[in-house]
């Protein structure tokens, strides 16, 4: 299956899209994780994308990003599906990805503004494994990966300033790429509020219904 997950930052969608990905062993692609990843590589195009772009709470150009999720979806472990986290973020990168391959579903994870900042404050990420710890999922050991043991970090982009500009950028492009999908028949809301667990429950069971 194909699937696409939206939702505003701080939404939980990166955790759902990995918890998920292992069930079905599927890939999880994250293009935030990306390109964090090629900037902490020193890559020239991660580190342009993080000093020009996603390090100010801007997105990186429909270009870069499409080419690169076009790529990566033509590795093999993408034949019996994936999820992508993170993209598309801008209705041209939703249409861009149409004439790449046929999207099965789009999850759209909802979730009010007052309750991604409540969850923001206490965001810390673990840049080996991806893993997000916060509120809902508390790390055994404060400050450190439950996985891998490594030092937990805030990320560059989850500071109050920034993540305002995120929030910001999200509203403005949300719209039409929720009616491109919903006319298209394959777009579910899952409400993005309850219990990590809850909310993958109901994630599994619209994939299943599908
Ligand atoms: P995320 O981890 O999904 O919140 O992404 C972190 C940052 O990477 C975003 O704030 C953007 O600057 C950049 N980014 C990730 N995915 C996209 C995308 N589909 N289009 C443009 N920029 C993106």
């Amino acid at each position: 299956m194909k699937v696409v997950f939206l939702g505003p930052p701080g939404t939980g969608k990166g955790t759902q899209a990995k918890s998920i990905s292992e069930i079905l062993n599927i890939p999880n692609i994250s293009t935030g994780n990306i390109f964090r990843q090629l900037a902490e590589e020193n890559n020239p195009l991660g580190i342009e994308a993080r000093d020009k772009y996603w390090g100010k709470g801007c997105l990186v150009p429909d270009n870069i990003v499409t080419d690169l999720v076009k790529e990566r979806i033509q590795n093999p472990d993408c034949k019996s599906g994936f999820i992508l986290d993170g993209f598309p973020r801008t209705l041209a990168q939703a249409k861009s990805l149409d004439k790449i391959t046929k999207i099965d579903l789009v999850i759209f994870i909802c979730s009010y503004e007052k309750e991604i900042i409540r969850r923001f404050e206490n965001r810390l990420q673990c840049n080996n494994c991806n893993i997000v710890y916060g509120l809902e999922k508390e790390p055994r050991k404060s400050g450190y990966c439950d996985e891998c043991h490594k030092k937990l970090v805030k990320r560059q982009d989850d500071n109050p300033e920034v993540l305002k500009q995120r929030l910001k950028i999200f509203y403005k492009n949300i719209n039409p790429i929720v009616k491109f999908y919903e006319e298209k028949g394959i777009l579910v809301e899952v409400n993005g509020e309850q219990e990590i667990e809850k909310v993958k429950e109901e994630i599994l069971g619209k994939m299943q219904s599908k």
